[in-house]
């Protein structure tokens, strides 16, 4: 799961551009949620002043409605100050001035002005009327109610009989020095005159559906805005009835509850209950249109915000964008140079710190791309010199090489003749000093003598002889011309042979032939394998001790035959065993070199074997000694 500790992780790693505006939408984030709170506060505040308005309005309204009732009061008060009422004086002359004077006076009791005795008789009416004068009212509730308690009270609406207009009825109570009540004032208030109205016509300013009434404690409109609807249930009974039940000021979002309405509609209405009767004043409206300019204003602020977030987020995405954009190119640029593009310019048209860096990262491409092509150039001269002087010395060493070949074909040639003349001079220093004496006539030899002398003279021409065929058949090898007849021979029959001469010439070493039985014949030169095999017990004799043994063997290996010449000799040095094969080359200070020889036996054994398709080395022994080794191929067998 992805935790908050990745966080700044993930900013660390994320591109400039979107770190940009994760910045600014941050910013942008905390200024909406102010901007909204605002907002809510601002249409919250246009909603309690619209409803405060409306009860103010309606408190407006109430009080005056309660000045008119208490000024009406206030007419029967002054009235009686001005005549006695007293009904069993004889003369009612004032009496009937003052009720003439109030009915006349004001337009509050434009429906007439009565006159009382204690009972409830009418005693006087204006505008006069013959019917009334001397009929009992008493049963009226506001009479009645005047007669229990004694005080001032105002009747239910009623719609006057004369006029058929809504009416309300205030009586005072008139009272002798005694406190006694002698009789009553009353007056007619038309409740749809222009001075009773006067209050609502401002709630028809509201709108379209401003509207007003004045219910009593029940919820029966005494007032309306609308007409013919007296005494009938007001629109918000439910409403009227809980406040005036309260005595509460207040504003509230009240269902429409006439029996034609839709039962839908919602009334935002402010109540205020009278002071002078038992009766409330109720203004408002409709509650759509009492809160459109709050809901215009909501409206309105979302419409801003919306338009300024649309703006500003695509304002933040372009600018960022701009911004980002010389960085990116800058960024691109850098990892082409450092992927070697030393070629294409940076182009940046900025100003600021990016066009600093710009500026110096293109100075930076063209120094480096300088300093590479010096060094490039400096390389191809470099390596033309270096080129010129290895020729130099390719020349030098070839000469050098060329000297050095004279120098040792100079040296071979030298120790050739040197050696070759100390071996032609020893056979033939002994051949001269045998013949000269022999020569000499004034010393007698015995036959004995001479056919020793002789016979020395014989070998030591032998040797002669041998040396000469050896040298001869180096000069075959070299000049290619070396060749030898193979006929199907038997190794073993060979070796044996050759064992059985040498034991005949000396017998100061044990001489041992191991030849697996049965091994199958060879083609081969019986003569030349034969000088093989007699060279490397020749050198086998030579450069061991006597007494110790030479093994010559013979064994099958996978398709070759291969022969081996063991002795127990000094040996040779690891670093001379290649060397020895080749023509005149003698191991120099060892014993070796006190034994005559030319350095020819090996050559001459090398070129013989390989004329017959096989190979030859030598290894040093396990003990002491070396082991000569050569093969024959079996594919040669007849
Ligand atoms: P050489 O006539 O001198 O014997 P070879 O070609 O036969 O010439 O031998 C070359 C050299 O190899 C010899 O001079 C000798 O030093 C060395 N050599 C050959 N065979 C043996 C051996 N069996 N033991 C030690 N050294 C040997």
């Amino acid at each position: 799961m992805f935790g908050l500790g990745h966080l700044p992780n993930l900013l660390h790693n994320m591109g400039i551009w979107p770190r940009l505006v994760l910045v600014i939408s941050f910013g942008f984030l905390i200024f909406f949620t102010v901007f909204g709170l605002l907002s809510i506060r601002m249409v919250n505040d246009s909603t309690r002043r619209i409803l405060e308005e409306r009860q103010v309005l309606t408190q407006m309204a109430a009080s005056e409605i309660d000045g008119l009732l208490s000024q009406a009061f206030h007419e029967l008060e002054k009235a009686t100050t001005f005549a006695r009422f007293d009904p069993q004086a004889a003369n009612l002359e004032e009496e009937y001035h003052m009720l003439a004077h109030t009915y006349g006076r004001i337009g509050a009791f434009s429906l007439g002005v009565y006159f009382y005795d204690a009972t409830g008789k009418v005693i006087l009416a204006e505008p006069y009327d013959a019917g009334v004068i001397g009929s009992i009212h008493s049963a009226k509730s506001h009479i009645h109610n005047v007669i229990e308690s004694g005080d001032r009270s105002i009747s239910a609406p009623f719609v006057e009989s004369r006029s058929g207009a809504p009416a309300v009825a205030l009586t005072i109570p008139i009272r002798d020095e005694q406190g006694q009540l002698i009789s009553m004032l009353s007056g007619i208030i038309d409740l749809s005159s222009s001075s009773i109205r006067r209050p609502f016509e401002q709630a028809l300013n509201l709108g379209h559906t401003g509207h007003a009434e004045v219910v009593d404690s029940q919820g029966n409109v005494i007032i309306s805005t609308y007409p013919g609807v007296f005494l009938k249930p007001g629109e918000h009974v439910s409403f009227y009835r809980k406040m005036m039940a309260e005595g509460m000021i207040g504003v509230e979002t009240v269902p429409y509850e006439h029996s034609e309405g839709t039962g839908e509609t919602m009334h935002v209405m402010a109540f205020v209950p009278l002071t002078m009767a038992d009766w409330g004043v109720s203004i408002g409206g409709d509650a759509k249109e009492t809160f459109a300019p709050a809901v215009n204003l909501r409206n309105s602020i979302f419409l801003l915000g919306g338009l300024m977030l649309v703006i500003i987020v695509a304002a933040t995405l372009i600018g960022t964008r701009h911004l980002v954009h010389p960085v990116k190119v800058l960024t691109r640029s850098a990892q082409d140079i450092a992927e070697g593009d030393l070629a294409t310019a940076i182009q940046i048209s900025e100003g600021g710190e990016i066009g600093v860096l710009g500026r110096s990262l293109e100075e930076m491409r063209v120094r480096l791309k300088n300093s590479i092509d010096e060094i490039q150039s400096w390389n191809i001269k470099l390596e033309e010199k270096v080129k010129g002087r290895t020729k130099e010395l390719e020349q030098m060493m070839e000469e050098v090489s060329k000297l050095h070949a004279m120098r040792e074909l100079d040296r071979m040639k030298s120790e050739f003749i040197s050696s070759i003349s100390h071996e032609l001079r020893t056979p033939l220093g002994f051949i001269t000093g045998y013949v000269t004496t022999l020569l000499r006539s004034e010393v007698p030899h015995s036959e004995e003598t001479r056919r020793e002398f002789l016979q020395i003279i014989k070998e030591e021409s032998e040797k002669l002889l041998g040396l000469v065929e050896n040298l001869l058949d180096t000069s075959r090898i070299q000049a290619g011309s070396f060749t030898v007849e193979k006929k199907p021979i038997n190794i073993a029959e060979l070796a044996r042979k050759v064992v059985e001469k040498v034991k005949s010439i000396t017998d100061s070493y044990s001489l041992l032939l191991s030849f697996e039985p049965s091994l199958p014949s060879v083609l081969g030169d019986s003569q030349r394998l034969e000088q093989v095999l007699h060279n490397l017990m020749d050198n086998a004799i030579k450069y061991s001790p006597h007494g110790s043994q030479i093994t010559i063997s013979g064994e099958m290996r996978d398709d070759h035959i291969q022969i081996s010449v063991a002795d127990e000799g000094q040996g040779i040095p690891q670093a001379e065993l290649g060397k020895i094969f080749n023509a005149f080359y003698r191991i120099s200070g060892s014993n070796a070199q006190r034994v005559r020889g030319a350095g020819l036996g090996l050559t001459i054994c090398k070129a013989i074997v390989e004329a017959h398709g096989g190979s030859i080395w030598a290894e040093n022994a396990q003990g002491k000694g070396n082991v000569f080794c050569f093969t024959l191929s079996l594919e040669e067998v007849a």
